[in-house]
């Protein structure tokens, strides 16, 4: 079989199964299988498959078409300027998340020797994008995942920043108090009843530990900012992203423990996705 009738025979196959970027699935599967990129594949539709690579591709189009996502079969996923190496221990980064790694950019354009610690770092998407634009930075990742300080582990050997972070599998309740000039998070923030309302992409593969924030949905957010509030240095900042419906309940939190608000972001949706705050 040759590069053109595989790509045509899977997209055929993703449409039946109502995967809507079928085509751009199909060649970015068949690209990892056959190890080139999505060019190779576009300029050499003639070219021949050979059979295992045959089967392995067929494969992942049987799981695509299940709705596993796309970047848990390629593992890997693009977040701000470099690709991160996932798997289904980590939630897949997503666009809206970049909005901290702006907001941090833009807060410390003139600072340097920042040391922040991130709460649940997972891939390390955020906390590895900003030591990467940040070379006097150094930070400390917590998550409670020891499967997501592996890969992240990888990521952070992978952009050459391991020198500046420290990784450990703990609770935030581990760590020294009053240590960081800024924390930033994006804690799990779905109520635990709305998770079944979540896309099937979501909800049937990625991880419960990364998206569930108990019954309200801010039981890790209220941890994060309670702990924050002694961890941080005076006049430390606070950057946590938050669910569209929760700037007013933690808005009323931050203040409760110490926090004044400095802004908050809208997603490109336009909801509420990122609060920022400053320890008094
Ligand atoms: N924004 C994610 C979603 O829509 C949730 C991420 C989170 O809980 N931190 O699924």
């Amino acid at each position: 079989m040759n590069i053109e009738i595989a790509i045509k025979d899977a997209c055929k196959e993703l449409k039946k199964n109502n995967i809507s970027s079928a085509l751009l699935d199909s060649e970015l599967l068949l690209s990892k299988v056959i190890k080139k990129d999505r060019k190779f594949i576009l300029l050499n539709p003639e070219k021949k498959i050979n059979r295992d690579d045959q089967n392995s591709f067929n494969d992942l189009i049987v799981k695509r078409s299940k709705g596993k996502p796309l970047a848990y079969l390629t593992g890997i996923k693009s977040f701000w300027k470099y690709d991160f190496k996932i798997n289904e221990k980590v939630l897949i980064p997503r666009p809206d998340t970049e909005i901290i790694i702006e907001q941090v950019l833009d807060i410390y354009k003139n600072k340097n020797n920042v040391n922040f610690l991130e709460v649940g770092i997972g891939s390390g998407c955020i906390g590895l994008s900003i030591l990467k634009e940040k070379k006097s930075f150094t930070a400390t990742g917590v998550d409670l995942c020891q499967d997501c300080i592996k890969i992240c582990t990888y990521n952070a050997n992978k952009l050459g920043v391991s020198d500046r972070i420290k990784l450990l599998k703990s609770d935030v309740d581990n760590l020294i108090y009053r240590k960081y000039d800024l924390i930033i998070s994006n804690p799990p923030y779905i109520k635990k009843f709305d998770l079944n309302k979540l896309e099937r992409e979501i909800k049937n593969y990625e991880p419960k530990l990364a998206l569930d924030g108990g019954l309200d949905g801010l039981s890790v957010t209220r941890k994060v900012i309670k702990k924050s509030s002694d961890l941080l240095k005076t006049n430390g900042k606070l950057i946590l992203e938050i669910g569209y419906d929760q700037r007013a309940p933690v808005k009323k939190m931050l203040n409760k423990n110490n926090f004044y608000i400095n802004d908050i972001i809208k997603d490109l949706a336009k909801n509420d996705r990122c609060i920022i705050s400053t320890k008094k």
